[in-house]
């Protein structure tokens, strides 16, 4: 197995300073070690830190577009401070766990509806501040941090301003914008900004590590903007192909009003096939085992009390539920506007003659034709359309209202 940092696509700096902080992280594992006497342990617990010259620290952001790998690099990163020899060798049995997801002393909190709530954030910081089975670090890895809820954001401020000794928490957000993270948890936090990775850097790893050929890989690579994941799924998936050829037909379906709303309603509806058919089996995995472990219960005396208990229990379920099938609608639909998005800045670009290759190489001809019909400027007001579209769901507008407007905009130019 390669080094746990590995997987890290065209982000060269933010692994040179995460080996560098997980090279002081041993560092004052050993220090506290070699110290036998009590009170120099206690010395060394109470202040394991972080030499301030950029070694290691309790509490860190992660941040970059979707796709740049901020949860890969927050995971590498455990695996390195778990590692036996402080470097994330990918061999020993430290790293080997925390790549695997079965390490007792790092947690991956990874939301599925469309916020952390206050009461799991608790849950956590209580089991996060115990002592570190393995003898090293207690890690929490918070996917999306920006979907803290406001109490939640709170509940772990209070561990991030005072973390306990073998404790370290590793955030992922988009960014460090207030509207992703609280400026009060951004300021006891060392940021690791990713960057977009570069196709080819893309397209090697896939190449690589999962045996696709070449020019498919390539082809994944551009496609997908920059997104590993998604473009290990494109090079893989037929039906992520299917969806995203639908998709980008539709700049050339949109030939009236009515096509218009029609369009609307494909987009809209193929997101929520894909979504349902994403989370059918875990909702039908969840029910049966909830109501299995209620069934038990049988009846007599308190079997009323028992009754109002599972009501509630199957309620909480289908709330969580419903919550986690919002996301992954929101999420599908996310993907076909970027694929969109990604078709008018190739005829952008195109009209505008600059020199970079297309997003969409398959769609490059008719991206061209656009760019003769509508010129720089028509192009990118479709564009700015599908931006805006983005926009608006993600400051909760309904998707098919937005949805409706991008696709009248795309046809009206
Ligand atoms: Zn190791």
């Amino acid at each position: 197995m390669p080094d746990v940092f590995a997987d890290l696509v065209g982000q060269d700096e933010a692994v040179t300073e995460l080996r560098r902080a997980a090279a002081a992280a041993a560092a004052v594992l050993r220090a506290a070690a070699s110290d036998r006497t009590p009170a120099l342990v206690a010395a060394g617990e109470a202040d394991p830190a972080p030499d301030p010259t950029g070694g290691m620290t309790h509490a860190w952001i992660f941040t970059g577009p979707p796709g740049s790998g901020r949860s890969v690099a927050a995971r590498a990163f455990a695996a390195a401070l778990q590692c036996a020899y402080g470097t994330g060798c990918g061999e020993c049995p430290g790293c080997h766990t925390t790549m695997g997801g079965t390490n007792a002393d790092v947690r991956m909190v990874v939301p599925e509806g469309l916020s952390i709530g206050v009461g799991e954030m608790r849950a956590l910081v209580l089991r996060a501040a115990s002592t570190p089975s393995g003898g090293r670090w207690q890690v929490v890895v918070i996917e999306d941090a920006d979907r803290l809820t406001e109490a939640a954001g709170n509940a772990l401020l209070k561990a991030v301003e005072e973390p306990p000794p073998r404790t370290v928490f590793l955030l992922c957000a988009p960014s460090t914008h207030p509207d992703d993270i609280s400026v009060t948890i951004r300021s006891r936090c060392r940021v690791v900004p990713l960057r977009q990775p570069p196709a080819t850097a893309v397209a090697e790893v896939l190449v690589r590590r999962d045996g696709i050929a070449p020019d498919v890989a390539q082809w994944a690579a551009a496609a997908a903007q920059g997104h590993v994941g998604r473009a290990r799924r494109l090079a893989r998936d037929p039906e992520a192909r299917k969806r995203r050829e639908a998709v980008l037909a539709v700049p050339r379906r949109l030939t009236g009003v009515g096509a218009a709303f029609d369009a609307a309603s494909a987009l809209i509806e193929a997101a929520e096939a894909e979504a349902e058919a994403s989370v059918a089996e875990a909702d039908a995995a969840e029910r049966a085992a909830l109501e299995t472990a209620l069934g038990a219960g049988g009846t007599g005396r308190g079997a009323a009390g028992a009754i109002r208990g599972a009501a509630g229990q199957l309620k909480e379920l289908e709330k969580r539920q419903k919550s986690r099938a919002t996301r992954a609608q929101r999420d599908a639909l996310d993907r076909a506007l970027v694929d969109l998005a990604g078709f008018y800045r190739d005829a952008l670009t195109m009209a505008l003659r600059a020199p970079v290759d297309p997003v969409h190489t398959d769609t490059a001809a008719l991206a061209g034709a656009g760019a003769q019909k509508w010129d720089a400027e028509g192009s990118l007001r479709r564009l700015e359309a599908v931006l805006a579209c983005r926009a608006a769901i993600d400051a909760n507008v309904k998707p098919r209202i937005a949805v409706e407007a991008m696709m009248l905009a795309l046809w009206k130019g």
